[in-house]
């Protein structure tokens, strides 16, 4: 396994080294940095524990360094951080934690190097690298984590159960590393979550959405999900997608499992895009389903206003998760609301005006609605997967064709309601909406062009026969 490291990254190590020298204590750098770079994996952030101050380490770092960086302290942690070029470095003093059951919070004290590795969650994170003199370089591996990245193995350095329940959020961050390098999870530490899972209660939500998320921007975020479901942590964290899980049989006919096919359409999302909510969007298409599910003895399974139902739970997941609640959750509830509308229109005789109108109402999100709906074919049948896709790019022709006749994407009436105001000289009234939704209506229907003579003409008409005046100025 090879340690590769950038220049710039070498000249800091040297300098931080020789500073903790000067203040007589030693120095490592641990954790997530020396597991990223014996991966090969990009990584920014920097940990730096010595067994000393920290803040004293930081200061006198950044004394030597040019331009002399801003130092971040935070003085209750014991802990400095400070930007130098493109990495970020944070100093800490080694630390021995002792935690009680009833609490995630633990007493911390002083400690030796060795207790500061033992408090770490996994092998692979609990590496330090030396950067004192007289074994610079060395890696120290006290529980075999050099041993684990070749095996691609997550295991705790401690007893697992210990580890889980000193800190429940590591089952999810066991999850999250198997998830980000296609790494196993041991048998035994995995046992051990199965069995502590009920404790992931006691974890602040946030630290919780910040381990989802990182699944999802994951390569391949189906691994996580199914981990999480295997461990029992999906069913307290996430009812809603379990709830997806399965398949009824009634009559000889089955639904597909709409859980394991949500995670296909997430995987094949991800294959396209590094979006997060274009991801989310994916994950929740479909969470309307257990809900709307019938059974007809004609159509067999239905799920008739799904999408309508879905969009509807969109706003109480994001609320309960913790996910932020402005334009990024409406964007998802849009998607869901919409994921069904381009099939519809991949029928024959599908008129311009339906076309319109989901431009209208997708916006500048159109192509990203046609994404999704690309990434939800999910059939084994290569034809038919073919036919699907032909099918939705004659409907992505359709669009760009309408679009360019008309240029609906962030669509703004042709026709204000100012205009209206003036021009029949009434103040903010029902008229003004009746009016303002007839043009809208009569330029997605097709009636007259997106234009201003045409709607102006429209909305004159329109007045009159609600028995307004123009009024000459
Ligand atoms: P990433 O940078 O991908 O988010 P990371 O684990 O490398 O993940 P941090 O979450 O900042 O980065 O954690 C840095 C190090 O701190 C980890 O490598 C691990 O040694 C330790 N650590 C972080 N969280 C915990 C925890 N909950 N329990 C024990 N050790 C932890």
């Amino acid at each position: 396994m090879v340690f590769n490291i950038q220049e710039n990254e070498r000249k800091i190590f040297y300098l931080i080294g020789e500073t903790a020298q000067e203040l007589g204590f030693p120095a490592y750098v641990v954790g997530g940095y020396v597991r990223d770079r014996l991966l090969a994996r990009p990584s920014k952030d920097i940990d730096i524990v010595c067994v000393g101050s920290g803040i004293q380490l930081a200061q006198n770092v950044a004394a030597k360094l040019r331009p002399i960086p801003r130092i971040a302290i935070y003085k209750r942690f014991g802990t400095a951080m400070i930007k130098h070029k493109s990495l970020e470095i944070e100093f800490v003093g080694a630390r021995k934690e002792s935690y009680r059951y009833d609490s995630r919070k633990p007493s911390v004290e002083e400690g030796t190097l060795e207790d500061d590795q033992n408090r770490r969650d996994f092998t692979i994170n609990a590496l330090a690298v030396s950067l004192n003199d007289e074994d610079y370089g060395y890696i120290l591996d006290p529980f075999g984590g050099l041993q684990h990245l070749e095996q691609k193995l997550i295991k705790t350095p401690l007893e697992p159960d210990k580890t889980f329940i000193d800190d429940p959020l590591r089952m999810m961050r066991a999850i999250r590393f198997s998830t980000q390098l296609d790494f196993i999870i041991d048998p035994e530490t995995f046992h051990a979550i199965k069995l502590n899972k009920n404790r992931i209660n006691i974890v602040s939500q946030e630290r919780i959405i910040t381990e989802l998320n990182k699944i999802i921007s994951a390569p391949k975020p189906s691994i996580g999900f199914k981990l999480l479901f295997q461990s029992g942590l999906l069913q307290i964290i996430f009812p809603e997608l379990v709830a997806m899980q399965g398949v009824d049989v009634k009559n000889g006919r089955a639904h597909k499992d709409n859980f394991y096919h949500t995670l296909q359409v997430l995987d094949n999302i991800s294959k396209k895009t590094n979006d997060l909510w274009l991801r989310w969007s994916a994950l929740l298409h479909d969470i309307g389903k257990p809900i709307t599910k019938r059974w007809d003895d004609e159509q067999g399974w239905t799920f008739h206003g799904h999408e309508a139902v879905g969009a509807n739970m969109v706003p109480r997941i994001f609320r309960r998760m913790r996910l932020p609640m402005d334009h990024k959750m409406k964007f998802v509830q849009k998607m869901v609301q919409l994921h069904q509308r381009p099939i519809s229109l991949t029928k024959d005789n599908i008129t311009d005006s339906a076309i319109r109108r989901l431009v209208f109402e997708a916006g500048e999100d159109i192509d990203l609605l046609m994404q999704l709906c690309e990434a939800d074919i999910t059939s084994k049948n290569p034809k038919k997967v073919t036919r699907y896709l032909e099918n939705y790019e004659m409907v992505r022709g359709r669009i760009s064709e309408v679009e360019e006749k008309d240029r609906l994407r962030n669509w703004q009436p042709p026709v204000s309601g100012e205009l209206i105001m003036e021009t029949f000289n009434i103040s903010p009234s029902k008229e003004v909406g009746i009016i303002k939704t007839a043009i809208r209506e009569a330029i997605l229907d097709g009636d007259i062009p997106n234009e201003y003579e045409a709607a102006y003409q429209f909305m004159l008409q329109k007045g009159k026969e609600l028995g307004l005046v123009k009024v000459d100025v």
